[in-house]
């Protein structure tokens, strides 16, 4: 069965395996009631939080100690299962011809660390705002 949007409160996976990167979201996203967070620390882990969790957002770090975040994210966007599900890429990487090719590929938003708090919430936001529009909850 393809995965829906959740109701309250909605579910957040994250892929990160830098531990202080991973605890700064960990932190941030705690303080809201509507959210529940999931920490993957590898691409190979989060994708298979993202196929049995189905959450309702994605954070993607793109360099992961296997596959790197743009692959896995093209991955999820090829299973019909998790093909709708947003996917934000959090990354050091800034070279202008990657991120146009990660939003091309399909990443909802591309953040670069260091990202300001205040844009992960829009973005987030956004993105939740979006799929919750485009595929309303059973
Ligand atoms: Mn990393």
């Amino acid at each position: 069965m393809d995965c829906i949007p959740s109701n309250l409160p909605r579910t957040v996976l994250q892929v990160e395996d830098n531990q202080a990167n991973a605890l700064l979201v960990e932190e941030f996203l705690g303080r809201r009631d509507d959210l529940t967070l999931v920490t993957a620390r590898s691409g190979s882990k989060g994708l298979e939080l993202a196929r049995s969790m189905c959450p309702d957002l994605i954070l993607m770090d793109i360099n992961l100690p296997d596959i790197n975040g743009l692959q896995a994210m093209i991955l999820l966007r090829e299973d019909p299962k998790t093909a709708h599900i947003p996917v934000i890429a959090l990354s050091s990487d800034a070279f202008p011809k990657h991120i146009e090719n990660g939003l091309e590929a399909g990443f909802f938003r591309y953040l670069t660390k260091p990202y300001k708090l205040n844009d992960l919430t829009s973005a987030i936001d956004a993105a939740l705002a979006f799929s919750q529009e485009n595929y309303p909850s059973a």
